[in-house]
């Protein structure tokens, strides 16, 4: 019974000359390999060379301050649960008199580490959190030797105050949008607040 249409009938025909010589299957072969030196290089030399990434490209996250540089994230968890791969782990603090302009809420992550070789930068941190705290950027994970470097705390997940990282071309127009609705609470900043004299 013939299970497949590309099985071929073995055959002991005797070679030819030029079949024993593999002449022209060097020639043939040889044709196909010049061809390729007129052909566009597609190899990236890397670093020196980088590719273009999509503006949705989800590489290394970061873990984003408001305006006033404060801390967005409030330890809640939600990115944890919501991470298929439980690469996320933090601890809470809660926040004391003067720190206010180190963290937004309350409470903030102590700690917060993410695995990244457990990491398969599926985003779903990014749109489970409610504080729009977590973003997954265009930068590339570092290449490293110890599978312990691979865990990243917050001296390499918080951005830092003088060079913040620009994250709007992640945020959809739905995403805009929601956020210019008037009234939103947890958007809200905190000297906002305290001029309202909230606080
Ligand atoms: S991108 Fe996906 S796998 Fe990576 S930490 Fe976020 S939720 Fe987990
Ligand atoms: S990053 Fe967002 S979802 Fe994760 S703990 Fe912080 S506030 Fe919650």
């Amino acid at each position: 019974m013939q299970l497949t249409n590309r099985s071929k009938v073995v055959s002991n025909k005797v070679q030819s000359f030029s079949e024993r010589i593999y002449f022209p299957a060097i020639i043939s072969g040889m044709a196909v390999t010049f061809s390729h030196l007129f052909k566009k290089r597609p190899t990236i030399m890397y670093p020196e060379q980088k590719r273009e990434m999509a503006p949705i490209y989800r590489g290394q996250h970061v873990l984003k301050r408001d305006e006033n540089g404060a801390e967005r994230c409030t330890s809640c968890g939600m990115c944890a649960v919501a991470c298929p791969a439980e690469a996320i782990t933090m601890t809470s603090g809660e926040r004391k008199k003067g720190e206010e302009g180190l963290y937004r809420e309350e409470k903030y992550a102590k700690t917060y580490e993410i695995n990244m070789l457990r990491c398969i930068f599926c985003g779903l941190c990014e749109e489970a959190c409610p504080k729009e705290a977590i973003f997954l950027t265009d930068r590339i994970v570092d290449a490293d030797y110890e599978r312990d470097d691979f865990v990243y705390g917050k001296d390499k997940l918080v951005e830092k105050v003088d060079k913040r990282i620009d994250v709007t071309k992640r945020q959809t127009p739905e995403v805009l949008a929601f956020k210019k609705i008037p009234g939103l609470k947890h958007n809200e900043l905190y000297t906002d607040k305290l001029n309202k004299g909230k606080h």
